[in-house]
């Protein structure tokens, strides 16, 4: 009973979801820097999660969620990027 292997769970700042690692993407704002996409999950910096549905990304457009995560202020251009990056990385995932 005590031989599941322990599985990290994060939560998707969209969806209020938990899911695990390979579920989500990490976004970073490093100390100096523009925000950015962490694929490896070992960026320094301080990052939230999103999870890997377009539906919840594109939400961040339109939403702050992102900059109340990062507790910065974003550029609606920049978001645009992340978010089309991110599109491109869940494409390729599935
Ligand atoms: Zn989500």
């Amino acid at each position: 009973m005590t031989s599941s292997k322990k599985v990290v769970e994060r939560c998707c700042i969209v969806c209020r979801e938990h899911k695990t690692k390979d579920q989500l993407i990490r976004v970073v704002r490093p100390k100096d820097g523009a925000v950015a996409l962490d694929l490896t999950g070992k960026m320094p910096g301080r990052g939230t999660y999103v999870c890997t549905s377009k539906e919840c990304w594109r939400a961040l457009e339109s939403n702050n969620a992102l900059e109340h995560g990062l507790r910065c202020s974003i550029t609606s251009h920049d978001k645009a990027v992340l978010v089309a990056k991110a599109v491109e990385v869940i494409g390729g995932m599935a």
